[in-house]
């Protein structure tokens, strides 16, 4: 068995449904489980739909009608599914103007709203997929076994899931069903509808690999795999052939959008690996990402960037040789519910970064009782994913670069998960750094090398693949 997943990109109208369709085919021999995300740009949609009737009282869902509808006629699926899904759309829509009319939306309504996206897109999958003779059946992931805590917008799965998950849907291969079932939604014990935080399909995708023990978890994209930098900085970022998990996991945090951030943990536990493929391009090996060591692997793997970071600089002589003075600075932090991403500390200093603008009035009151306590917004976060064990010339290099750009790196941070080596440095400055460190490492450094034998081990696609016919 694999799980195939397809992004909204995927499944942006009827004509990448054909293609969903054509690479599915392909693959049935290995017994795939689909993971769909809503189609095309749906859950944007669906958010401005909740903020419209919230805020101007409107409702206006035919962005949606028009996406769906016309993707049912295209590719001729027939009245009763027509029927079914304007059932959604007109559910849908009351939702929404309840939402206009009481002017409240609260976790657990737009939780419901966003559902309608994934159980739309299943049901016209599966239809379609019925037209080319494939035993396809549309599941709601609540129904396949996805039960949820209720943290409405980032819900965590219960761990009943797994059990529910892998007694569920091999019994269903088993008797020669295909899949189709929805990502990014659960129910929690109350029957509430709820989703796992934006991009969560991928997530859905990796608790049923690990669940079910699968072979392979395929994520489809609109991209060939992780690429070294993010395309619209570094013109000729390329796919990297392998990663580790640990890698996918910091990439994916530190700004690289190709996977969801906690997506990685399931598949991690039980080793089973994770390909990146390109819907639009299925004939490119992707990204595949498994347990390390990876065998030949260059030194840097990739270089992201986030942007919004904000850094907080504490200054206190009391912290010399004080025990706690830490765990008092950070205990302030989480009372407050902010989390701390990077943090780099001195005898008398500790520097630390925080995602986005937060509201530090409660925190600095506190702390500026014994430290001088310094907030500077507007700054990114660089990271460098690659082999921790060559550090020293990568920093070398690295802020070798910094100094001919004559960018002044403000906060460092290194080792603590063994493959990145992060830079704080003002927003602005972040993309031509980003490229400069791109040039280095990727293309003059390959310059140097010699060429990789043909036959490299280290190369990328799935042991699975069937490399045959396929093209664009
Ligand atoms: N449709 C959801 C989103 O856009 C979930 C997903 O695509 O993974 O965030
Ligand atoms: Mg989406």
């Amino acid at each position: 068995m694999i799980v195939m997943k397809f992004g909204g990109s995927s499944l942006a109208g009827a004509g990448r449904i054909r293609n969903v369709g054509e690479i599915v085919q392909g693959r049935i021999k290995y017994k795939p489980v689909l993971v769909l995300s809503a189609m095309g740009d749906t859950t944007d949609y669906l958010l401005e739909a909740a903020a419209g009737a919230l805020n101007k009282g409107f409702v206006t869902i035919e962005k949606i009608e028009e996406l769906y509808l016309s993707a049912i006629s295209e590719l001729a699926l027939g009245a009763p599914l027509q029927r079914e899904i304007k059932n959604l759309i007109w559910e849908l829509g009351s939702l929404l103007t309840g939402i206009s009319l009481t002017r409240e939306l609260t976790g657990r309504t737009r939780d419901c709203l966003l559902s309608f996206g994934e159980r739309m897109s299943v049901r016209i999958v599966a239809a379609y997929l019925r037209t080319l003779k494939l035993n396809a059946r549309p599941i709601d992931a609540w129904d396949g076994g996805f039960l949820s805590d209720s943290t409405f917008g980032q819900a965590e799965l219960r761990r009943e899931s797994w059990v529910r998950i892998s007694s569920f849907l091999p019994t269903l291969i088993a008797e020669g069903v295909l899949p189709v079932i929805t990502g990014f939604i659960a129910k929690d014990e109350n029957g509430n509808i709820t989703t796992l935080g934006r991009g969560g399909s991928d997530l859905s995708a990796t608790v049923i690999a690990a669940a079910c023990k699968a072979g392979e978890v395929q994520i489809w994209k609109d991209v060939d795999g992780i690429l070294t930098a993010d395309p619209a900085v570094v013109k000729d970022a390329r796919p990297v052939d392998t990663v580790t998990y640990e890698e996918a996991a910091e990439l994916a945090y530190f700004g690289a959008q190709v996977l969801h951030p906690r997506a990685m943990q399931p598949c991690m536990k039980t080793k089973t690996p994770v390909l990146v493929k390109n819907s639009y391009n299925p004939a490119a090996p992707g990204t595949r990402i498994e347990a390390g060591p990876v065998k030949n692997a260059p030194r840097i793997r990739a270089i992201t960037s986030k942007k919004n970071i904000t850094l907080v600089d504490i200054v206190s002589t009391r912290m010399l040789g004080q025990p706690g003075f830490l765990a008092g600075v950070f205990s302030e932090f989480s009372k407050n519910g902010i989390s701390i991403d990077m943090v780099a500390t001195s005898e008398v200093s500790v520097s630390l970064t925080l995602d986005g603008e937060k509201d530090l009035t409660p925190v600095m009151r506190e702390l500026s009782e014994y430290a001088g306590v310094e907030v500077k917004t507007g700054k990114a976060i660089v990271t460098i994913i690659g082999d921790v064990r060559r550090s020293s010339e990568i920093l070398h290099e690295a802020f070798g670069i910094c100094k001919k750009t004559g960018i002044q790196v403000q906060m460092v941070s290194h080792g603590a998960s063994k493959v990145n080596t992060s830079f704080i440095v003002n927003d602005d400055e972040a993309p031509s750094l980003v490229k400069e460190l791109h040039r280095f490492f990727f293309d003059e450094m390959a310059g140097k090398k010699k060429p990789a034998p043909k036959d490299s081990p280290s190369k990328g696609g799935s042991a699975l693949d069937p490399k045959k016919k396929e093209g664009r």
